[in-house]
Order: structure tokens, then sequence, then C-alpha cells
């Protein structure tokens, strides 16, 4: 079996990740709990739903101890461009509006991943092109334009087709936006991505110890 990345959870996120891993083994043994306890009541069942949802958290702080290593690593591998979009863009003109905005200011690249905001933190969506800003402009009617004041666009350095799945995989653990029908990037990607090997190998690992 491969072995896991040696990804340092901070304190923080440590407690939590163990608090999960205990809320695993307290509800799989709770009937031994309960019967060494006074007055057990009732006892919840051990459930597939209770794993998945528990391995739904895992999965997110194992993305989160990540950002900081994929954070470094999008500055190295990409450049950063962004536009804020002005109030008075009507919301169906804003996703042209942010296409030719970064044309004239960035320039035409080919090769980029993009990421739509609204306000400070959340975001929408995470994306990528090989077509250029076609790729925005062309989704007017998509809510994460349509919703959205802020794009970030990040235009690969180096070996730029090439570096596009891990580029998008890296942004889309670092904002982990709203909107995830395209994710992964690319299948074959996937066991590259340290955080989703993790995430794919801690899954297996407890679906196989907690059967349910
Ligand atoms: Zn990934």
């Amino acid at each position: 079996m491969d072995s896991m990345s040696r990804v340092v959870l901070n304190p923080h996120l440590r407690r939590r990740f163990y608090g999960i891993l205990d809320e695993l083994w307290r509800r799989k043994l709770s009937s031994v709990f309960a019967a060494f306890t006074p007055s057990p009541g009732k006892h919840a069942k051990f459930t597939k739903t209770f794993r998945e949802d528990r391995i739904e958290e895992l999965d997110d702080l194992i993305s989160e101890a990540y950002i900081p290593y994929f954070r470094r690593w999008v500055e190295k591998t990409a450049e950063k461009a962004q536009v804020k979009i002005p109030k008075r863009v009507e919301c169906n003109n804003r996703a042209e509006w942010v296409a030719t905005r970064l044309a004239k200011q960035y320039g035409r690249h080919k090769h980029l991943v993009y990421a739509s905001f609204a306000g400070h933190k959340k975001c929408w969506k995470v994306g990528r092109s090989d077509r250029g800003l076609k790729r925005i402009s062309s989704q007017a009617d998509a809510y994460f334009f349509y919703h959205s004041n802020r794009v970030a666009v990040f235009y690969p350095r180096r070996r730029k087709k090439r570096v596009l799945p891990a580029l998008e995989c890296a942004l889309t653990h670092i904002y982990d936006p709203r909107h995830l029908p395209k994710w992964p990037p690319l299948t074959k990607y996937l066991q590259k991505c340290p955080a989703c090997r993790d995430i794919g190998l801690v899954r297996s690992i407890v679906r196989r110890m907690f059967p349910a």
C-alpha cells in the first residue's frame, strides 16, 4: 500500500483530527461503553451515514493542512492577476467585463486557472482554461460570474499546459469553492496531488477499519 505524505498538522488541526477519530471509535464501541455506564439510556448506532460524514470532515482537515504548502507552490508556479468588479457592471455582463479587463491589463494567455469570489473569502468556483479568457466570457449566465465581485486568474509561468491540472487542484484545496462539478481536474492527475492522495488513503483505511 502507498504510504501517506508527511504533511504536518498544526496543533489546532491535530486536535480536530484526533477528535474525529475518537468519535469513530466511540460510536463503533457504543454498546461496550453503554454496558458499563450507570444509566446508559439509548446509544447511537454506527451507521454508514455517520461514518461518511466523519470521513468528509477528515477530508476537509487534510485539505486545510496542505494550504500553506500549496500557497507557496502556486506563488512559485504561476503569475496571479486579479480584478474587482464594480457594482455598476450588470450581473449578466460580468463575465465579459472580467475577460476584457484582464486582456487589457495582463495580455492574452492561452492557459490559465480562474477563481471567482463573492465577498472576501467566499469562493464560487475554480476552473481552468486552455483556450484563454474565452472560457470566462462564454459563461456569462453562470452564477459563479453572475454573482461574483472579484475574479483571480493564475497564469502558469512554465510547462503551461501540463501544469494546469495541478494548479487547478491546488487552488481548489486553497479556496474550497462551493461549486465543484468539475473537480477533480483530471482523473489521472489525482494520484499525483499529495492532498488528494492522502484523502484517498485515509478514506480507504477508515472504511476498511469501520465497515458499516
Ligand atoms: Zn488535490
